[in-house]
């Protein structure tokens, strides 16, 4: 693990830090790369390109820890338009939805929990009629628990819901087994979030132990599993598993997010493999961005000069 990640991602929480690096325009160097924009428009756009490069894509209306009503509504009226706009554009073939509870209610102080299900519920009616499907973001492991219940409800209605495993937990093999089944599509990532040893692995060896066992898991279960790493050693793995367990391309998909090793993504797509790029838009790109600048400390130089050129 980067001696820098833990420090990052502790001062990511000041207030006076996010005041302001959100100040920054999303122009700026260091957002743009991983962040296409701000609008609909732009993220449909992104899809439109990255179409063209024969990728998939799932698109992250940004936004998460909403304390009030009237944001979570906006963050469904935001995917219902994004949905109705990918759907005009014949574009839901290729490009599906993640969304993160905590921006649709999750942490309201009362019914936090059945707000979140039944806005979760709304996004996946609206891209089971644009004929696509939604996949549920996982954050911290204080969600987990709720994060899996509501999972488990939305997918009585909608089995097509993915859900999001971290291998840095303890308990993520475990979930890993209980999520194994036909029809079950479960995205793996090592995990963003800064947790506690009582949880979760510290060390980088150890995470990605972890995670090869819960490949192993997933790849030689049922469902359908969606590989999310940058890792090469991952990708590598991933792919040597995959035929050891019979797998063929299409039953399965590897995930990376956007601006992160573009010519890989390019690369596994034209060896045949299905390749789904992770884009995140809109203006709350600061939790985001301080996740992969944390994961990344190399890119503290750009991001630094991002912010003096803008003073
Ligand atoms: C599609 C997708 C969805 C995700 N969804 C979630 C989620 O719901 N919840 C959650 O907690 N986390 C999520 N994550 C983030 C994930 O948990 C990790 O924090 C993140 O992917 C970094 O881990 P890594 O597997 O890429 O490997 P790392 O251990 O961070 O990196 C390993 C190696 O990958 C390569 N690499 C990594 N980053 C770069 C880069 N910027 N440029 C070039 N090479 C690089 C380098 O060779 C590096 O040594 C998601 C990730 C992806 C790809």
């Amino acid at each position: 693990m980067s001696l820098l990640r833990q420090p990052l991602l502790l001062l990511a929480r000041s207030s006076l830090v996010k005041r302001v690096v959100s100040g920054m325009p999303v122009s700026a160097g260091i957002v743009r790369s991983y962040v296409p924009g701000e609008t609909t428009e732009s993220a449909v756009g992104a899809v439109a390109s990255l179409n063209d490069a024969g990728l998939r894509v799932t698109l992250d209306f940004l936004g998460e820890d909403t304390t009030d009503v009237e944001q979570a509504d906006a963050t469904v009226a935001a995917y219902l338009d994004v949905l109705a706009q990918l759907g005009a554009q014949g574009l839901t073939r290729i490009a599906e939805v993640s969304v993160k509870l905590s921006a649709v209610g999750q942490f309201l102080p009362e019914n936090g929990h059945k707000i979140a299900l039944e806005n979760a519920r709304t996004i996946c009616r609206a891209a089971r009629n644009a004929g696509t499907t939604v996949t549920l973001d996982m954050e911290d492991h204080t969600t987990t628990d709720s994060t899996l219940a509501i999972l488990r409800e939305l997918r009585k209605d909608f089995p097509e819901t993915g859900a999001v495993l971290q291998a840095a937990l303890h308990r993520t093999e475990s979930d890993c087994r209980a999520l194994a089944y036909e029809g079950s599509r479960v995205r793996l990532c090592k995990g963003a979030y800064l947790e506690p040893e009582s949880v979760a692995f510290q060390d980088k060896a150890e995470i990605d132990r972890s995670y090869v066992r819960c490949l192993k898991v997933l790849l030689a279960g049922e469902g359908y599993p969606m590989i999310a790493t940058h890792d090469p050693r991952m990708v590598e793995i991933a792919s040597s598993l995959a035929s050891r367990y019979g797998r063929a391309a299409g039953t399965y998909e590897y995930q990376m997010l956007y601006g992160i090793r573009p010519e890989e993504q390019r690369r596994l797509a034209a060896s045949g493999e299905t390749v789904r790029v992770y884009v995140p838009y809109g203006t709350q790109w600061y939790g985001y961005l301080m996740r992969r600048l944390a994961e990344r400390p190399q890119n503290l130089t750009f991001f630094l000069r991002s912010l003096i050129s803008k003073s």
